[in-house]
């Protein structure tokens, strides 16, 4: 029997590792724009190869593709006919790699564009009737935990929460941040994240939006004011005091840099090594990567937080380059450190 989550939290960080729907685009599998996840029944193989690297990268949690796989996105698609043939496979394709490891299942669910909070008593009922059939059909399949994640509001993070918790699942519950200091319906991040403890969530942090720069301050106020744990999930993008969250990134000419022309602004794998060891000095039990996360970066994580993973076994030896690796003394000692462990 493998270890469940709260189990391997009381023993350590627990890494993850998403992405998948950023990942999959520039792979040529999912349409930028609507970011459906039609690559779980187009093309399983695409998304059980993203698994396995990020499987052998480190990741301790295979996350179903279900983001945006509800009613109102597949609508905009043409594909609300394939809503539970798409969950179910989703939650499969997690399974089949996580068992050539010994990583967890997390089942997802996310904003739904549906939550109104001025609306809250009818929207409420389409939030809570989408994740329950999501998360109906992911449990029939088998997850070991949920994560709701990319939460505008807190409104329907509460919702999310307790459709998790009627399922008797482990609940991790995380915010988006696209604002500057509170969600859309008026929380500070900090204040939502002690609600969502109180409610019940195992545990609650934030992801996406932000890259390490600008998240890891708001976390550690998180982690001074709530007992349970605490994730982390950030993009892998410079973001700035100026420019804090991916959206208001811009290229030297002037045009918005989300989501299709981000490039300039992605952190190196060293620089993603460092957020992880940053974060678990801080006491963040669960350490991950949002949109733009790559197999690379996972690694560098994987092996800051001391692990030896089996794609280590081609990391990085600098020192057997022909024409860097008599230089590489002079190097960085950081990325010293990461090159030879
Ligand atoms: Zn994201």
């Amino acid at each position: 029997m493998k270890k469940g989550l709260l189990e391997r939290l009381q023993e350590g960080v627990v890494q993850g590792a998403e992405g998948y729907v950023f990942e999959l685009e520039r792979r040529g599998y999912i349409k930028g724009g609507p970011y459906v996840p039609e690559v779980v029944l187009d093309f399983p193989d695409a998304v059980k190869e993203l698994h396995r690297e990020f499987l052998r990268a480190g990741s301790d949690v295979m996350v179903a593709l279900t983001y945006y796989a509800h009613r109102e996105k597949l609508k905009d698609v043409g594909r609300e006919h394939d809503l539970e043939r798409m969950n179910r496979q989703a939650v499969r394709l997690a399974n089949e790699v996580a068992h050539e490891g010994n990583a967890l299942v997390a089942g997802n669910i996310c904003n739904t564009w549906a939550y109104d909070p001025d609306n809250a008593k009818e929207t409420t009922k389409i939030v809570r009737a989408m994740y329950e059939e999501q998360l109906g059909w992911a449990v029939e399949e088998g997850i070991d935990f949920v994560i709701s994640e990319t939460n505008d509001y807190l409104g329907e993070a509460l919702i999310a929460l307790e459709v998790i918790k009627s399922s008797g699942l482990p609940a991790m519950v995380t915010l988006a941040s696209v604002q500057p200091h509170t969600t859309r319906d008026g929380y500070d991040y900090v204040e939502a994240c002690k609600r969502l403890a109180d409610a019940g969530a195992d545990i609650v942090g934030m992801n996406c939006d932000r890259g390490p720069a600008t998240m890891l301050p708001i976390i550690e106020n998180i982690r001074a004011a709530v007992s349970c744990y605490v994730a982390a999930q950030p993009v892998p993008y410079k973001t700035d005091a100026a420019s804090p969250t991916f959206e208001s990134l811009h290229t030297s000419d002037g045009y918005q840099a989300f989501q299709l022309a981000l490039e300039p602004f992605l952190c190196n794998r060293f620089e993603m090594a460092s957020f992880a060891r940053k974060a678990k000095e801080m006491g963040i039990n669960y350490i991950g990567i949002c949109c733009g996360g790559a197999p690379h970066y996972v690694r560098a994580m994987a092996e800051a937080l001391g692990k030896t993973v089996p794609a280590s076994k081609y990391s990085p030896a600098m020192e057997l380059h022909p024409m860097l690796g008599t230089h590489v003394e002079n190097k960085d000692k950081e990325f010293l450190d990461v090159w030879k462990g």
